[in-house]
């Protein structure tokens, strides 16, 4: 499962800013080139961040689009999928830009415990 190596990325950029602070949640994007999953990212996530500051917090994905443009056609739109051919008129001849960023968007912290 490649979402492991994705998840030492994250996790670094994660403890980075936590700086020691329990993380509750976090909030990832990933174009979808990168073609994560966001049920494995968050079982690599939990399982790269056992015994952190991350350990148990709760990943949301959101997926990044690219997007295809075909000579043929001209078509030029976003699209989730990582399609080989045109979604309009089928053709090969196609490329796909975009949809490789990998960033993390946001960290919620645990309330800091009461003492
Ligand atoms: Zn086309």
């Amino acid at each position: 499962m490649h979402e492991y190596g994705l998840c030492e990325g994250v996790l670094d950029a994660v403890r980075r800013r936590a700086n020691g602070r329990r993380v509750a949640r976090i909030r990832v994007r990933f174009g979808v080139r990168h073609a994560v999953d966001e049920e494995s990212l968050a079982q690599a996530f939990g399982f790269v961040a056992e015994g952190t500051e991350a350990a148990g917090a709760a990943v949301d994905l959101v997926t990044v689009p690219a997007t295809i443009t075909c000579r043929d056609c001209g078509l030029a739109e976003e699209t989730t999928d990582v399609l080989a051919v045109c979604p309009r008129c089928a053709g090969e001849d196609v490329e796909i830009t975009g949809g490789d960023e990998m960033t993390l968007e946001s960290i919620t912290y645990e309330p800091a415990p009461a003492r």
